[in-house]
């Protein structure tokens, strides 16, 4: 199928929904949510009691008593006692089948001290003691002096196996002595390109911290997941997903062999989350690996619950460990960071996807990368003035803007994917109160850091996701930091009201995967993607972490998870 086809298709759609039919006499619905304050996120926060669904479509959104009115013999009733019941979330930025095999390894989320980090991972080792390899991540600076953790605090947990400790941020590793010798690495061993071996200043010798690409040398000696693994693994991430009223995620970096195991997800009835995905590239891609990312879209067409039509690019790094392209150096240096390939290598592969009516996502942290990515755009729409169904390309991430480049977003419909659990994150890291992340770029940049709502009053569209597994996969702490931000890192305040909090995760990911005709709202003929809360957040809004819970997730129609099944 290709774009006119499937833009025709929601076309026919958007008619239906835009009449919102009245359902057929007599028609009875599978399933309703009664007693809910819902909030539609449609274009004008329209808000209902109750919603009726019939097979995997919405009926109806209205009253109580018309929704009642619908019932049948066999038709399922959820109440929803007062929660808020909205479309289900639709997490705009994840890397899922990484994040499902994590849920196997050792989680060292939120830990503070090294004690703490180390008795997680030694206590870890002993309950996995046929692991012939020690696997966790999500280790923050802030328990390690000067930010970066040593081999030999990694051997004081594990030393009889090879050990491989990933940072939360995903961008750099924490190893022991049997992985560096396992994998070679030695006083002699270069840095690779876009990477670092970090070596201790006096010896010489590797300190078990690799950055970037740096982190292959090591995964390359790993023992490869097998298929099975990794079935398994977007098996458990999908399970994840439901726990947090997830229903949609945007897989943001996509091999074909991923894309294999979604297809074979797809047939199982397994996938009970729509994912839209973005395929990986690199400065190196070519024409032919554009054929073939063409022969996927082809293969998946337009499944609502399996689909691409966008390529990843990476045009730097991370600001924790100073590989962001910044504009000015970091504090306390010369460098700047550098970005992952030149501003003509990336023109070149931003024409040369867009030429082809393809969306980019390209992950810019820096402010020099964000600008060059807002560059890149400019120029192929300039070559390019009317591809086929509008251009929505994004960047990922966008932690430094410059404030020249804000109205940018506006002015050249590029949207704004953020990750609202990142801006804790980035303060809670580091031995010092503010964080590695100020402490790199310094007050000024710091002040225009994560400017969400600065883009938004410009004109720019926002959506949020994730990043998981750099961050949990709950919608709902993104949701709390979205609506109480303060602080300095957010000068002008970037806080946002609930509703468009909640648009953030609904109806814009609908549109920024080229979706919102058939997902993200709550109308008749939408698709029947529904999370209900446990407490109406617009009244009781979360204060802390934790408190927007998730009672009740509909995926296609059906009820997938239920918390009162799990605890209550
Ligand atoms: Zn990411």
């Amino acid at each position: 199928m290709n774009w006119r086809i499937s833009v025709a298709w929601l076309a026919l759609t958007a008619a239906g929904c835009g009449t919102a039919p009245a359902p057929a006499a007599g028609q009875a619905a599978d399933l309703v949510i009664v007693n809910g304050q819902v909030f539609t996120a449609d274009e004008r926060g329209t808000t209902a009691q109750a919603v009726a669904v019939a097979g995997n479509k919405i009926l109806l959104v209205g009253t109580n008593d018309a929704v009642s009115a619908l019932r049948g013999p066999q038709t399922r009733v959820v109440d929803a006692h007062g929660g808020t019941v909205a479309p289900g979330f639709n997490d705009s930025h994840v890397h899922f089948i990484s994040g499902g095999r994590t849920l196997g390894d050792v989680d060292l989320a939120g830990l503070t001290t090294l004690a703490q980090v180390q008795d997680k991972i030694r206590a870890f080792a002993a309950a996995h003691a046929d692991a012939a390899w020690v696997e966790g991540r999500g280790w923050l600076y802030s328990p390690f002096p000067g930010g970066t953790p040593t081999r030999e605090q990694l051997d004081a947990a594990v030393s009889d196996r090879p050990a491989v400790m990933t940072c939360y941020d995903g961008h750099s590793v924490w190893v022991n002595s049997k992985a560096l010798a396992l994998a070679g690495i030695t006083k002699d061993t270069p840095n690779p390109t876009n990477g670092l071996v970090v070596k201790d200043p006096r010896t010489g010798e590797p300190t078990g911290h690799l950055k970037e690409s740096a982190t292959g040398l090591v995964n390359k000696v790993m023992p490869k997941p097998t298929d099975a693994d990794r079935r398994d693994a977007l098996r458990k991430a999908v399970a994840h997903a439901h726990q947090f009223g997830v229903t949609s995620v945007q897989n943001a970096g996509t091999s074909f062999d991923d894309v294999a195991l979604y297809q074979q997800a797809l047939r199982a009835g397994e996938l009970k989350v729509r994912a839209y995905l973005a395929m990986s590239t690199s400065s190196s891609t070519t024409e032919a690996d554009l054929d073939r990312m063409e022969e996927t879209r082809k293969t998946l067409g337009n499944d609502p619950t399996l689909t691409t039509g966008a390529v990843k690019i990476y045009a730097d790094g991370v600001i924790e460990s100073r590989t962001a392209a910044m504009l000015a150096p970091y504090e306390h240096s010369q460098a700047s960071g550098a970005p992952n390939m030149s501003a003509d290598q990336l023109d070149r592969l931003v024409a040369m996807v867009d030429k082809r009516g393809w969306q980019i996502f390209i992950h810019a942290i820096g402010d020099r990368a964000i600008r060059m990515s807002l560059d890149a755009f400019e120029r192929a729409a300039a070559a390019n003035p009317a591809p086929a169904r509008g251009r929505r390309h994004r960047l990922e991430h966008i932690e430094a803007a410059a404030a020249a480049d804000i109205p940018r977003f506006g002015k050249l419909g590029v949207i704004a994917s953020q990750q609202p659990m990142h801006v804790p994150l980035g303060d809670m890291n580091s031995e010092h109160p503010s964080g590695p992340w100020p402490d790199n770029v310094g007050a000024e940049r710091y002040s225009r850091a994560w400017a969400w709502k600065s883009i938004q009053d410009a004109g720019g569209r926002l959506t949020f996701g994730s990043d998981w597994p750099v961050a949990p996969l709950d919608a709902g702490l993104g949701i709390w930091v979205v609506t109480t931000r303060k602080g300095p890192a957010s000068e002008p305040d970037q806080k946002l009201p609930m509703g468009e909090a909640i648009d953030g995760y609904t109806r814009w990911p609908a549109y920024a995967s080229f979706e919102e005709q058939r997902k993200g709202t709550l109308a008749p003929g939408m698709l029947a993607d529904i999370v209900v809360l446990a407490a109406d957040v617009f009244t009781n809004p979360p204060v802390k972490a934790g408190d927007v819970v998730v009672d009740t997730t509909i995926f296609d129609g059906r009820v997938v998870y239920e918390r009162s099944r799990v605890a209550r």
